[in-house]
């Protein structure tokens, strides 16, 4: 039965004391060197989706040099952001609705980020995974899961969830997982996710969770370096 091949927590554990050491996930280390800057979190998300993270890493820092509020964000031309982003995947999306963005939260927010999902999910670009990510690294929410790809992927071969999308992992996660590790999820995940279980080829025998897991749909492995 989906959800209960595996304890979540046994787990979590033990991925909590194996990431230490490991590259942290880009969005991770702007929050950690802006002091949980919710405006630079969020910047940061927005152009984490789909793209590596070293890209949105050098890609958020040539942004930010530029501008670090909405208002300062705002100003700039949309063809300015595009040059400041690319490489970013959908750069030229993403430049706009970075621009439309930083609007609406001067306009309608007094210019702050603002720290409820329901008007987060109400800013151009915005999803749950940002939504999400914004609300537990910059207001220290303990109620939120955020879930993207990596996640998704893991907590279905983990067999925590059986479910098609991340909006789906996310509701189904919150029965899965105990309440203790909802914050840590998203970085436990990501940061195995980036360094072991790949998409493709996971690296399951140098996985240290590898007795605890089903391995659902995981066809091929990768060798152990
Ligand atoms: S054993 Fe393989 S599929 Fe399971 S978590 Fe580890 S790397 Fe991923």
């Amino acid at each position: 039965m989906p959800g209960a091949l595996v304890p979540p927590a046994k787990v979590l554990r033990r991925l909590g004391v194996a990431i230490r050491g490991m590259e942290e996930p880009a969005v991770e280390k702007i929050s950690e060197d802006t002091r949980e800057d919710p405006f630079q979190v969020l910047i940061a998300t927005m152009l984490s989706a789909q793209t590596r993270d070293a890209v949105t890493h050098e890609a958020s820092l040539r942004l930010f040099r530029r501008a670090r509020t909405p208002r300062t964000m705002g100003a700039l031309r949309v063809a300015t952001i595009q040059k400041l982003i690319y490489p970013v995947s959908f750069y030229r999306n993403k430049a706009r609705h970075v621009k439309d963005a930083c609007r609406q939260i001067v306009e309608r927010f007094a210019g702050v980020v603002p720290g409820r999902m329901e008007d987060l999910l109400t800013l151009p670009g915005v999803g749950r995974k940002t939504a999400n990510l914004v609300l537990i690294l910059s207001h220290a929410s303990r109620e939120n899961i955020c879930v993207d790809t990596h996640v998704h992927r893991i907590a279905n071969r983990l067999g925590w969830v059986r479910t098609r999308t991340p909006d789906q992992t996310e509701q189904a996660l919150y029965a899965a997982v105990p309440r203790r590790f909802w914050p840590t999820v998203n970085l436990y995940l990501v940061t195995w996710g980036q360094n072991v279980c790949r998409p493709i080829y996971p690296r399951c025998r140098a996985c240290v969770v590898s007795s605890l897991c089903p391995r659902i749909g995981v066809t091929q492995e990768g060798r152990e370096r």
